[in-house]
């Protein structure tokens, strides 16, 4: 007999059907994508293809999963939303891997996020070669995250904390009055200190060094906070002469030591301008007793291989692969040679080890080799760590779920791609299904099914196009994607310009690039290529812009987000920066790199603000005549200071539930119904509508309702240029992803008036755009070259390395078999050397 519903006949391959989806743009769409298949959802940025993968298939397949662990969590989930769709059959349960978004803990690392770590650990406790006489350690005493384990001088950190007096005191010849103690906080808490100092007995009007050595040790150095009342402003003599007459004290002061102050300020402050300058006072060195190496001293005398697990930690991957690949094997024909005393521990470190091999294989497949188990997150880029936990979820041996992955091949040179689809294939071999959200052509020809979401983004998107195998999209008129995966679409054939100078780089060191010197072009538009982990980020993002930078005598970029991790500002900051710029910068007076690290770190801050739009936005509101009338300012109509914001939530539109056995969720505060404003200010309208409705449009919405007010227009434009139109106003700067992030900055800079002087640095500015906006993109490039600025940018895509006007190609491989420079000229320069097989994709590109 003939089933009823056909999803439950085990003879039909069974599919995942969507009916009715509207989450965010999607207009009421309704689907039907095969099981057990690689799913690809294309379209322009904004068109929906998130709205439909994460937003609804994803969350509804989470939905479904909380509520059946945690039936009493069903309010919550209700509150948290659920998506906007009448039904989806067929959906597996779901794993989703995104690119991160938002900040990244220095304390996690390769080796934590992959979970190999704890594998590390239990090898060394079983099976590491311990001295004579040491007893076993348990593999928690191999943390540098528990107290057991943490280097009892460090605290785990593997750096100690100076504050060298030559910084704190930088001018010896100068008097306290006349700021000798530079570490000290300037205005009044500065005069502050040194009053105290006169009502404590120190002569403040004497050169530092005339000082007796215990004084200044005790003003430097001392633990102690005496408080005491003052007397403003008076030498010593003045200050005794007033206590003798009995004169009234002007305040009642505290004494903190020049040291104390610059550590606890570093600990303690809020401002990230505050952290930033007592910074400056602090030397951070190796700590003496584990020499950085973070372990407690026993676990670090246990060895695998003649290595310590710290400098295990720190082997490439491909390395590690081959040094545990030899021991494993050694091992093994000392077990069958003879009868081993330690033949039980023999048996542990190949059992341990040939696991570890298996899970390093799909790291290392996915181009990852060259990483270390020690490298913090922080320093990946968002593509790498979406492989690591891909290659993760190789070795979990699931089946039978729904991985949905965002753009997988963020990062990858062409090359990589083929190495990605095969993770991919044996996912879906094993039974899994996978929605991939993506813009990469070759993935897309290979994918068994494609949904082609548009025609545009935002209001002109929302609605599947196609849903089909891939070679049917070539019927359809509509889509944009169709131009791009059958060819005819892209960018213009471009004429190299001819360049108006030369920056000579020599002697470059940093990372694994070796010392290596090239020559830059001046009014011209450069790419950066090579495999990931050649080090084109070393040279481009961190090297460029310091170099140039200290040549010019200039800071290098404008913004600079605060970092809330102390671990960040100084033990991050490799010490081998290396190299010189020489020959003429002609031309250049600022350099601004423009990289996806986020723009703010709450969702307190957001498009709107970071443009500084949101600024004239809220003049309008103060001037309309209800709103004088209130006498209510430009700051009424602030979410991020007290006034008009609503209070329940102050200003974030949400607030926190914590969940006793789940993470925790953000659910809409109750009393603004997250509009983040009070009523009362919600009543003021400009040409009807308030301000969180402005906050709730999209950028292109806004571009129509704004017609006409210069200043804000101008910023809209810029953002609609490098193709954010479909990004709402109040999109908080947590939820962008780095390449919109770094968009959001790009916008920044378009919006100024261009003096053609500038050298702008880019990292990878296409990931995660379609081909289109992609296009778009480079083509404002371009013109900021054709003002006569200079472009250096990391670029995978040969579509637009082929529109560059010069090429440099960093390889040949990744880590320590990288850092060269492999060939540099133009395209056709490079295509005709044929080098290597990048030329040969280059090739393709430019015909
Ligand atoms: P894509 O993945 O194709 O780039 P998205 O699905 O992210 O597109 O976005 C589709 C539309 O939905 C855009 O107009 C975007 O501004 C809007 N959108 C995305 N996230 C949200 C959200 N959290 N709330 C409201 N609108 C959103
Ligand atoms: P690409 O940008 O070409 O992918 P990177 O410049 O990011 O390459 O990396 C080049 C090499 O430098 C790699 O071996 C990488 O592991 C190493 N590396 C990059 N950044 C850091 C860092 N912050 N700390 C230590 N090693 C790094
Ligand atoms: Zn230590
Ligand atoms: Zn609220």
């Amino acid at each position: 007999s003939v089933p009823a519903d056909p999803t439950s006949s085990t003879e039909i391959q069974p599919d995942v059907r969507v009916r009715g989806a509207r989450e965010h743009n999607l207009r009421n769409v309704d689907l039907t994508v095969p099981r057990d298949a690689l799913v690809v959802f294309t379209g322009v940025s904004g068109s929906g293809k998130s709205s439909l993968a994460f937003g609804t298939l994803f969350a509804e397949s989470q939905r479904r999963y909380l509520e059946s662990v945690a039936p009493y969590a069903r309010r919550l989930i209700d509150q948290a939303g659920v998506p906007d769709v009448d039904s989806i059959t067929g959906m597996p349960p779901a794993v989703a891997l995104q690119q991160q978004r938002g900040g990244r803990s220095a304390r996690s690392s390769v080796g934590s996020i992959t979970t190999v770590s704890s594998l590390v650990r239990m090898l060394y406790s079983r099976a590491g070669r311990y001295p004579e006489g040491q007893s076993m350690l348990l593999a928690e005493d191999f943390s540098t995250n528990t107290v057991e384990g943490a280097c009892p001088e460090c605290h785990g950190i593997g750096r100690v904390y100076e504050v060298p007096e030559d910084k704190m005191v930088p001018d010896p010849t100068l008097t306290i009055r006349e700021r000798a103690i530079a570490s000290w906080p300037k205005a009044w808490h500065g005069h502050q200190l040194r009053d105290v100092l006169v009502a404590l007995g120190y002569d403040v009007d004497v050169p530092w060094q005339d000082l007796p050595r215990e004084h200044r040790d005790w003003i430097l150095y001392t633990e102690e906070t005496p408080h005491l009342p003052v007397h403003s402003r008076l030498t010593l003599d003045e200050a005794r002469e007033a206590i003798a007459a009995g004169a009234e004290p002007t305040y009642s002061g505290t004494f903190v030591g020049a040291r104390k102050y610059v550590l606890d300020t570093f600990a303690n402050t809020k401002s990230a301008g505050m952290k930033r300058r007592v910074a400056e006072f602090l030397s951070a060195g190796p700590c003496p007793v584990c020499h950085g190496k973070k372990l407690r001293p026993d676990a670090l005398s246990v060895t695998i291989a003649g290595l310590d697990i710290a400098e295990f930690s720190a082997l490439p991957l491909h390395e590690l692969m081959s040094v545990l690949r030899d021991e494993v094997a050694s091992a093994k024909a000392t077990m069958d040679t003879h009868d081993h005393p330690s033949a039980d521990k023999l048996a542990a470190f190949v059992r341990l080890g040939e696991g570890l091999i298996d899970r390093l294989r799909p790291i290392v497949d996915l181009g990852l080799g060259y990483l270390s188990f020690d490298r913090t997150t922080p320093t990946l880029s968002g593509g790498e760590l979406q492989r690591l936990r891909l290659a993760t979820q190789l070795t979990s041996d699931l089946f039978g779920v729904v991985y949905v992955l965002d753009e997988p091949s963020a990062g990858l040179h062409p090359q990589d791609v083929d190495a990605l689809l095969g993770i991919l294939d044996g996912l879906k071999d094993r039974g899994n299904s996978l929605f991939v959200v993506e813009h990469s052509v070759d993935i897309m020809r290979h994918a068994d099914w494609l949904v082609d979401i548009g025609p545009g983004a935002g209001e002109r998107g929302g609605d599947v196009l196609y849903s089909g195998p891939t070679a049917g999209l070539a019927e359809i008129d509509e889509s944009v994607t169709r131009g791009y995966v059958f060819g005819g679409r892209g960018l213009e054939p471009h004429e190299p310009r001819h360049p108006r100078g030369w920056m000579k780089l020599a002697n470059i060191r940093r990372n694994n690039l070796h010392d290596i010197s090239l020559d830059l072009p001046l009014g011209s538009l450069t790419a950066v290529t090579g495999i990931s982990g050649s080090g084109k980020s070393s040279l481009v993002s961190q090297v460029l812009p310091a170099l140039v930078g200290d040549r010019l005598g200039t800071s290098t970029t404008a913004d600079e987000p605060a970092s809330d991790d102390d671990a960040l500002l100084l033990a991050d900051e490799p010490e081998d920066l290396d190299g010189t710029v020489t020959g003429e910068l002609t031309g250049i007076r600022r350099v601004v790199s423009i990289d996806q690290r986020p723009i703010g770190r709450t969702p307190r801050s957001n498009v709107a603000t970071y443009t500084g739009l949101f600024d004239h936005v809220r003049r309008r509101f103060a001037e309309t005549p209800e709103a004088r009338e209130r006498s209510y300012k430009p700051g009424r109509f602030s979410f991020n200071v007290a006034g008009g914001r609503c209070p329940t939530c102050e200003g974030e539109g949400s607030v926190m539930v914590e969940l006793l056995f789940l993470p925790s969720v953000y659910t809409e505060c109750p009393d603004c119904h997250g509009t983040r404003f009070q009523s009362s200010t919600l009543e003021i309208l400009w040409r009807g509508r308030n301000i969180a409705e402005i906050l709730g449009m999209s950028v292109e919405e806004a571009h129509d309702f704004f017609t006409g007010e210069f200043d804000i227009m101008r910023s809209l434009t810029a953002l609609i240029d490098v193709g954010l139109g479909y990004l709402r106003l109040g999109q908080p700067a947590t939820e962008l992803s780095g390449g919109e992030a770094q968009r959001v900055k790009l916008a920044s800079e378009l919006q100024r008036s261009q003096r053609g002087d500038t050298l702008y640095v880019l990292d990878e500015p296409t990931s995660g755009l379609h081909c289109a906006d992609a296009d778009r993109l480079v083509a404002h490039l371009q013109t900021l070259v054709d003002a006569g600025n200079t472009v250096i940018m990391v670029e995978l895509d040969m579509r637009v390395v082929a529109v560059a006007d010069h090429v440099v190609e960093l390889g040949p491989g990744a880590g320590d078999d990288g850092g060269w420079v492999v060939a540099t000229g133009t395209p056709a320069d490079i295509v005709d050397a044929g080098a290597g097989p990048f030329a040969t994709y280059l090739a393709a590109a430019l015909s």
